[in-house]
């Protein structure tokens, strides 16, 4: 840049946005006075698909229901951990999986991990968790919920596909 060039006003970033926005709602806000108990006793584990409104779709409100989210809403051992603090400490007892059309974990291959190790030269311990078949992989979430030792309630445990062009969910049967 030169140095003669005009100052000018640096533009917002969209962190600074966001907390901008947060004194807007804050100024109408007020406590609901609820505790951290979930209402509906429910844990809801969905992708962070950006698409994928929660709240609205399941017509949730808050204070409603935990929400789990990760890339492609798979229950790895934190989801596990999340879930049994859900339930153990907060008194959830169902359990909604969500994944969707359209994930961005579709195209992705284990080669991500092996494509990252080549370029930061340290391979990560996590797996990628990538699937081509998506009712395979919420069948594989349920399971996992459903067999995890930890959780005290594993009897009311769905799981769905939402369609980011519908807005509809349609549920998969357990394997
Ligand atoms: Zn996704």
């Amino acid at each position: 840049m030169s140095i003669s060039a005009p100052q000018s006003e640096p533009s917002p970033s969209t962190t600074d946005q966001l907390v901008a926005a947060n004194l807007t709602y804050a100024s109408t806000f007020t406590d609901p006075g609820m505790d951290a108990r979930p209402v509906r006793r429910v844990a809801v584990v969905a992708c962070m698909d950006a698409r994928l409104d929660l709240h609205a779709a399941l017509g949730l409100e808050l204070g409603d229901c935990h929400t789990i989210r990760n890339a492609g809403g798979v229950v790895t051992d934190d989801t596990i951990r999340s879930l049994t603090i859900s339930q153990r400490a907060l008194g959830t007892r169902s359990v909604v999986l969500i994944h969707h059309t359209g994930c961005g974990l579709l195209g992705l291959t284990e080669d991500f991990r092996h494509e990252l190790e080549q370029e930061v030269g340290q391979r990560p311990s996590w797996a990628v968790e990538s699937f081509k078949d998506l009712d395979q992989d919420v069948r594989q979430s349920i399971e996992r919920v459903r067999t995890s030792p930890f959780l005290p309630h594993r009897d009311d445990v769905r799981g769905f596909v939402f369609d980011v062009t519908s807005g509809r969910l349609r549920e998969v049967a357990p394997g």
